[in-house]
């Protein structure tokens, strides 16, 4: 950990909250790529898929979910969060993904917001292949459902990074914001509870209290 003790410790929920506004500058800019890409392409989930979701495959880094630590902090819900997670049910599938319907579909991300980097990119970005390059990162579903709109995206993603977002650009973006907290990617769960505990601590640390933690409408 970077830091600990003393001086250091006081300044660590700023360097947190410094941290999450890089991270989310980072998202905004993606966001903004993602949605042109879309417009231009057509391409768009299927409304209330949420397969990617239920997957037990979906990894993040601690510091891509920073920005959802320091939020569920502020509005009370992170000893809530880190029960869940010791309640280790389905602890492989995101933890964050609920299967009551929103709206008329069915299953959605409770953090939408503030997900991490791979739930951005899916489906919506490229990936260098063995040659160098980019190549669409398919959603298989999305492929069945409307070949022709996803060759359609595959070619345009094909054009390079101008065209659809490349991965890698927007994982080294938010690695350099923080190469010890944005490297090493865990499962989604795993990096959320370290999250959450980075950001505890930092308030436990900062205040002087333990008893901080127990109440998130009492720590900020
Ligand atoms: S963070 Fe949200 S979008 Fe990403 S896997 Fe979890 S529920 Fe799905």
């Amino acid at each position: 950990m970077r830091w600990s003790t003393g001086r250091a410790s006081r300044s660590a929920p700023a360097l947190n909250a410094r941290l999450a506004a890089g991270v989310r500058a980072v998202y905004r800019r993606l966001d903004r790529k993602i949605a042109a890409f879309r417009r231009r392409s057509g391409l768009a989930c299927i409304p209330g898929c949420g397969e990617c979701c239920r997957s037990t495959g979906v990894e993040a880094t601690v510091l891509e979910l920073l920005p959802l630590a320091l939020e569920l902090c502020r509005r009370g819900k992170a000893e809530e969060v880190l029960a869940r997670l010791d309640a280790g049910q389905e602890p492989e599938r995101c933890l964050l993904f609920s299967e009551q319907p929103l709206g008329r579909f069915g299953g959605h991300c409770t953090a939408y917001s503030r997900r991490p980097l791979l739930c951005r990119l899916f489906g919506f970005s490229s990936m260098e292949n063995r040659e160098g390059r980019p190549e669409l990162a398919a959603c298989r579903l999305l492929r069945q459902a409307d070949p022709a709109r996803a060759g359609q995206a595959a070619a345009m993603a094909a054009r390079g990074r101008a065209a659809a977002p490349l991965m890698r650009d927007y994982g080294l973006a938010v690695y350099r914001l923080d190469p010890v907290l944005g490297s090493g990617a865990l499962p989604v769960n795993a990096a959320l509870r370290q999250a959450l505990e980075r950001v505890g601590l930092s308030l436990r640390l900062g205040s002087g209290s333990s008893r901080q933690l127990s109440s998130g409408a009492r720590l900020h």
